[in-house]
């Protein structure tokens, strides 16, 4: 007897780090990651299919217009979107499926799935994160300014998330993410299923 997996949305500013969080808690606690398409270049390092499935503006287009998304945005000049198969069938197989995406598309996956986790990573300071934005070096002065920007916007929906986590310290920001989607999966909601299946064994008893 298998219930719906958790469909656990990561948000959070450029630069906060989320991504090497939701790299750890698939490495460590075995999440599946929903692969996002975008029509940004691949950063250094970066492969098709493992960070993203990069694609050209028409290729994005017509996946909209096929109706291939569960959500798209259009971030600092860029199409980011949430392919719609992957994650309908693992929430059907009971797996807890993560979504790394920004706060509008958040908001999304909140209208369509009422029972989403809704995350947000935040630092500490917003000076660590220029800091950290600087540092990374993969972005010119001019986009870090937009991100930056994009931060503002993104803050005033920072209430709307279920959990804010801040990313102080690396190790224990992955487990305190981790405790928070464990906690959410032990929900009475989330388990439906499994207490219909108890009573239906006690009353063969
Ligand atoms: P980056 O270019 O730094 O990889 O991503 C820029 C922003 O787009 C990040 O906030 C990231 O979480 C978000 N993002 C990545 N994939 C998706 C997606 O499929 N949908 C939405 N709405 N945002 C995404």
């Amino acid at each position: 007897m298998k219930n719906k997996g958790s469909l656990i949305v990561i948000s959070g500013f450029s630069g906060v780090g989320k991504g090497t969080v939701v790299k750890r808690l698939i490495s460590q606690y075995g999440y599946d990651l929903s692969i996002s398409a975008t029509t940004r270049s691949p950063r250094e390092g970066e492969e098709n299919g493992r960070e993203y499935f990069f694609m050209s503006r028409s290729e994005f287009e017509n996946l909209i217009d096929y109706g291939g998304f569960i959500e798209w945005t259009q971030y600092v000049e860029n199409y980011y979107g949430t392919p719609k198969k992957y994650v309908e069938q693992s929430l059907n197989e009971g797996k807890n499926i993560i979504l790394e995406i920004e706060v509008m598309g958040a908001m999304k996956i909140k209208e369509q799935y009422p029972d989403a986790l809704l995350i947000f990573i935040a630092a500490p300071s917003i000076s660590s994160l220029k800091a950290r934005l600087a540092g990374r070096g993969t972005e010119n002065e001019a986009t870090i300014v937009k991100r930056l920007k994009k931060a503002t916007e993104e803050a005033s929906d920072m209430d709307k998330y279920d959990y804010i986590v801040v990313n102080d310290d690396l190790d224990k920001c992955v487990e305190v993410v981790n405790s928070v989607i464990v906690s959410y999966g032990c929900r009475q909601a989330n388990n439906v299923d499994f207490i219909n299946g108890i009573r239906d064994e006690l009353n063969c008893i």
